[in-house]
């Protein structure tokens, strides 16, 4: 065999790989993650229901008690949901089902870079339509690149990741009715808002919602939603791998989905720490963060390289987004605990002073 990698698709060979930082700072505010853990009579119950989960059996395929309490949980009827190893793999299902014939996804910029990664791996070609002053979408340029480019979806964060913002609703919307492709609304952040579409779903057929468990204190178990009509979610079903869901990712948060008042009050504290953090960079001398309904704010400085760095030196990892364009010089910095809050903004103050 002379060169292997040639066997490989020139669309993955050219593909530039979704980064995680993995450097080691104690203050890590960089993946969107709920800085708490839970509290320690939810952790004894998690324990209770990991003992009893028979590990020599293949888990529940449907992942059937885990489904009714997130229909309660969301007030979708479960015969609308398909679960998904994180929604990273709902958002590869959709694509891998829709990437036929010339195949085409429509993304805001920025946004979110699994849409554009995952899709081009499974042989979209990607339109991107840039976001407004305010980090809004442009409804009409959005149904306009649908109809020329006769793309097959359209995902849409909102909030959006990095930016933070939830976009209009009348102007998401808009793209649903008039986008004549499957419309993906990415609720990743939605908890943080407090604001869903989901009441729209049921009279849109191409109309499919995206939420997780992981912002909200579950990354470790990979469990993400998706909530679209049956007839459409019966043929997505197609694409997921059977078991997709580990048992003792469905023996977890069933456990927290029963105690959900946890979850709750520590979405208020994320909610109200991030009301703080956005007052107070706003003070420092040379940042600009920008309105956030997410839990994490975006921010632009002077130099977020040199930034970035010295906040390593100080034990502090935040995401750097800094490229040209609207991300010049902007950061994303996750909201933390109290402690670690305080601990940024010291760090910040010293380093910009
Ligand atoms: N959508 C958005 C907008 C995200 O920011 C993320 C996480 N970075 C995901 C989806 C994926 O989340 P998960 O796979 O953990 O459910």
């Amino acid at each position: 065999m002379k060169n292997a990698l040639e066997l490989i698709k020139t669309e993955i060979r050219d593909l530039l790989p979704y980064k995680v930082d993995d450097t080691c700072c104690a203050i890590k505010l960089d993946a969107n993650e709920n800085p708490y853990p839970l509290p320690d009579d939810l952790k004894d119950k998690v324990s209770k229901a990991l003992n009893e989960v028979s590990l020599n059996r293949y888990p529940d395929p449907y992942a059937g008690e885990l489904k009714g309490l997130i229909s309660r949980w969301l007030s979708v009827p479960e015969e609308f949901l398909m679960l998904g190893n994180g929604s990273d793999e709902l958002i590869q299902a959709i694509l891998i089902a829709t990437s036929w014939g010339s195949p085409t996804v429509v993304v805001p910029s920025p946004t979110f870079s699994m849409y554009k990664i995952t899709g081009l791996a499974v042989g979209h070609r990607i339109v991107e339509i840039p976001l407004d002053e305010s980090f809004d979408i442009d409804p009409a340029a959005i149904i306009d690149a649908c109809r020329k480019e006769r793309a097959k979806v359209v995902f849409l964060s909102t909030p959006n990741n990095p930016t933070g913002n939830r976009f209009s609703d009348d102007k998401v919307l808009e793209v649903v009715k008039g986008a004549q492709a499957l419309v993906v609304i990415d609720e990743a952040y939605g908890d943080f808002s407090g604001k869903t579409l989901v009441p729209y779903l049921k009279e849109n057929m191409n109309l499919i919602i995206l939420r997780t468990l992981s912002k909200i204190g579950l990354a470790g178990l990979r469990v993400g939603i998706m909530a679209a009509n049956p007839d459409l979610l019966n043929e997505l079903d197609k694409v997921r791998l059977p078991y997709n869901i580990n048992s003792l990712s469905q023996a977890v948060a069933a456990v927290v989905l029963n105690n959900m008042d946890a979850i709750d009050g520590q979405i208020g504290a994320i909610t109200s720490e991030r009301q703080r953090l956005y007052r107070a960079l706003k003070g420092l001398d040379g940042v600009t963060p920008y309105p956030s309904d997410a839990n994490f704010i975006l921010f632009k400085v002077r130099d977020a390289d040199d930034l970035h760095k010295r906040l390593v030196e100080n034990g502090i990892l935040i995401r750097n987004l800094n490229r040209p364009g609207r991300l010049e010089n902007c950061m994303r910095v996750t909201i933390g605990n109290p402690e670690e809050n305080h601990a940024f903004l010291v760090a910040m103050k010293k380093l910009l002073s």
